[in-house]
C-alpha cells in the first residue's frame, strides 16, 4: 500500500540539541530574505538517545527537512538535522515558489518526479485543509496556474506543442491569444501569446519551511528529533573494523547514524562530499555548482495585479543552458567566469508584494547584490508589463532583493542516491530552480531507498552509478594504470 505523506500539524514543537552554541547566533540569510523564527531560542534536552540517530540528514534547506519529515512521518526513526547555518540560509530561502509543470517537459525523465511531487504538495494543502487550516496562511498555498508567454512566431509555435503534450500528459492545458489572453491576464503587454496550465501553484518558501521545521521538533517529544545548527559538517566516521559509515563528525558533535547519513548540502554539497571522502579511494567527484540567482521584491506593489504567475518561455532555455562557453562541468567553480542570463517570472506572493524574477549566473559561491542585475530584471519585465513603464524602479516603494545560490548539474537533473562502496550514504541534490517544486518527490525516493522500498517513480535517472559510474571506471583505470607505471 502507498504511504501517505502525514504532515504533523501539532504546535507543541520541541527542539532538542547537543551544539554548544546557541541557535540564535550567527543567523545569516540569504541576503534580503525575511527575518526568520527558524533559529529557536528554545533548547530542550537532547532526545533520541545522545547523540545517536538513525538517520542523520546534512543540509537543512527545502530537500534537507522534507527528507528529515518524511523519516518522522513515515517510519519509526530517529532522526537529526544538521546545517553550517541555519535552515533557509542557503537557495531555499531565495526561492520564488512556484510549483509548476507548465514549463516542465512531459516525458522527460525530471516529469515523473516533478509530477510526484507536485501531487504530494497538493495532498499537503490538502490534509491542511482537512485539518481546519488554510493551506495559503500555513504555506502561502495559492493555485493561480500559471502563464508561459511567447513573443516570436517560434516562440509560439513552440507554445502550440507545449499545450498538446501537457494535454497528453493529462494536465489542464490552452493555448491563449489575443483577447481570450487579455481578459486572462489583463496586464500583460503585447506578447503574441501562452499556454496556460490551470493547475499550477505556488506557495512561500519560508512559511513552508517553517511548517515543517514545527511539524520535525513535534517528533523531539518522543525523542525522534534533533537538530544542529551553526554546526558544519567535516567529515564522515567510520567503523575502525568494517570501514563502514558510522555518522558524521560536525565541528562540535560526533553524530552516529545507525541507518543512513544524507547528505543534501545544496550548492556546497560537491566541495562537502570532496571532503567526506577524502582517504576512501573514491574518486567520485558530483559536479554540483552554484547558480547565483536574484529577485527582486516590490512590496505592496498595486500598479501591476496578476491573476496567474507568469513566466517568459525563453526561460526555459537558460534554465537548461549549460554555462559560460569555454568552461567545462569538470572544473571548479572559482575557476568560471561570470555567465549572465535574465528570463522574465512574475508572482504575487501572499502577502501582495510583487516578485520578480530572475537570474542565473556562475560566480562561485559570491552572494553579492549585483545593481545592474537588477536592473535588467526590472527592464526585462518592463517589456512584459506595459504598466510598469512608467514607474521608475527608484520611485516603487519598499523593495528588497533575494539571492541564492541554486545547486546546478549539467543536464539539470538532481542527484539522488546512494553512494557506490558507502552503503549507508545517500546524496540528494542538485535541484537547480527546481528544487522547492521536487522537494517531497525527493523526500519520498531518500527514504524509500533506504528503508528498502519500491519506488514510486523510477530512480534509475537520478542515481549516481548510472550517471558517473561509467567514466568512474575510466579514472579508476587511469589511476590503476598511473601506479602500476610507478
Ligand atoms: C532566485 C531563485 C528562485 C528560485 N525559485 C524557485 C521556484 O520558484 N520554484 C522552485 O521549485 N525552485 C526555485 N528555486 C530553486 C530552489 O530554491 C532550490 O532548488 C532549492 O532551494 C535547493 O534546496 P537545497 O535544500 O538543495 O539547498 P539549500 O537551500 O541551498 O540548502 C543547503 C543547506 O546545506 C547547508 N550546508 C552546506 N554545507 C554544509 C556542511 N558542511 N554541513 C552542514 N550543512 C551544510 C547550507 O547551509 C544550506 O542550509 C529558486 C532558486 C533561486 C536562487
Amino acid at each position: 500500500m502507498e504511504a501517505i505523506w502525514r504532515p504533523c500539524l501539532s504546535p507543541n514543537g520541541i527542539c532538542t540539541r547537543k551544539s554548544g552554541r546557541p541557535f540564535h547566533q550567527n543567523v545569516h540569510l540569504a541576503v534580503g530574505s525575511r527575518s526568520t523564527r527558524f533559529a529557536s531560542s528554545r533548547a530542550a534536552a537532547a532526545a533520541a538517545s545522545g547523540s545517536e540517530f538513525d538517520v542523520v540528514v546534512v543540509g537543512t534547506g527545502i530537500i534537507g527537512l522534507t527528507i528529515a519529515n518524511r523519516f518522522l512521518t513515515s517510519s519509526d526513526l530517529s532522526v537529526a538535522v544538521v546545517d553550517s547555518r541555519v535552515p533557509c540560509s542557503g537557495a531555499t530561502g531565495a526561492g520564488q515558489g512556484y510549483i509548476w509543470m507548465g514549463h516542465k517537459k512531459p516525458g522527460s525523465e525530471l516529469w515523473q518526479l516533478a509530477m510526484r511531487s507536485k501531487r504530494l504538495w497538493e495532498e499537503l494543502a490538502e490534509t491542511i485543509r482537512d485539518q481546519g487550516s488554510d493551506p495559503l496562511h500555513v504555506l502561502g498555498w495559492k493555485r493561480t496556474g500559471s502563464l508561459l508567454v511567447g513573443r516570436s512566431s517560434e516562440e509560439l509555435e513552440s507554445l502550440k506543442e507545449r499545450v498538446v503534450s501537457l494535454k497528453n500528459a493529462g494536465l489542464r492545458a490552452e493555448y491563449l491569444r489575443g483577447n481570450s489572453l487579455r481578459s486572462e491576464e489583463p496586464a500583460l503587454g503585447e506578447v503574441g501569446g501562452a499556454a496556460l496550465v490551470l493547475d499550477d501553484c505556488q506557495l512561500d518558501a519560508h512559511l513552508t519551511v517553517e511548517f515543517i521545521l514545527k511539524g520535525n521538533r513535534s517528533f523531539g517529544l518522543q525523542g525522534r528529533y534533533a537538530e544542529f545548527f551553526n554546526d558544519p559538517v567535516v567529515s564522515l566516521c567510520r567503523s575502525e573494523s568494517s570501514g563502514e559509515v558510522e555518522g558524521v563528525q560536525t565541528s562540535g558533535n560526533i553524530l552516529k547514524a545507525r541507518r543512513a547519513v544524507v547528505v543534501a548540502a545544496g550548492a556546497w554539497s560537491r566541495a562537502l562530499m570532496r571532503s567526506l571522502l577524502t582517504g576512501s579511494n573514491s574518486m567520485l567527484d558530483i559536479p554540483v555548482k552554484p547558480r547565483k540567482g536574484h529577485l527582486l521584491i516590490i512590496e505592496n506593489f498595486n500598479k501591476l495585479q496578476l491573476n496567474h504567475g507568469v513566466m517568459e518561455v525563453g526561460y526555459i532555455d537558460h534554465q537548461i543552458a549549460t554555462q559560460a562557453p569555454g568552461s567545462s562541468a569538470s572544473e571548479p567553480p572559482e575557476h568560471e567566469q561570470s555567465f549572465s542570463s535574465i528570463s522574465m517570472t512574475a508572482t504575487i506572493d501572499m502577502f501582495g508584494n510583487l516578485v520578480l524574477g530572475s537570474s542565473r549566473q556562475f560566480t562561485g559561491f559570491n552572494t553579492e547584490v549585483d545593481q545592474s542585475i537588477v536592473n535588467l530584471i526590472w527592464r526585462r519585465a518592463r517589456e512584459f508589463f506595459p504598466v510598469l513603464k512608467g514607474s521608475p524602479l527608484d520611485l516603487c516603494g519598499n523593495k528588497s532583493i533575494r539571492i541564492g545560490l541554486r545547486p546546478y548539474m549539467d543536464g539539470g537533473k538532481p542527484i539522488i542516491s546512494n553512494i557506490p562502496g558507502l552503503p549507508t550514504v545517500f546524496l540528494a541534490t542538485g535541484h537547480e530552480g527546481g528544487g522547492l517544486c521536487m522537494a517531497l518527490g525527493t523526500a519520498e525516493m531518500v527514504c524509500d531507498m533506504v528503508l528498502g522500498n519500491p519506488g514510486k517513480v523510477d530512480w534509475a535517472p537520478f542515481s549516481v552509478q548510472e550517471r558517473y559510474l561509467r567514466l568512474l571506471h575510466v579514472a579508476e583505470l587511469y589511476k590503476w594504470k598511473f601506479r602500476n607505471m610507478k
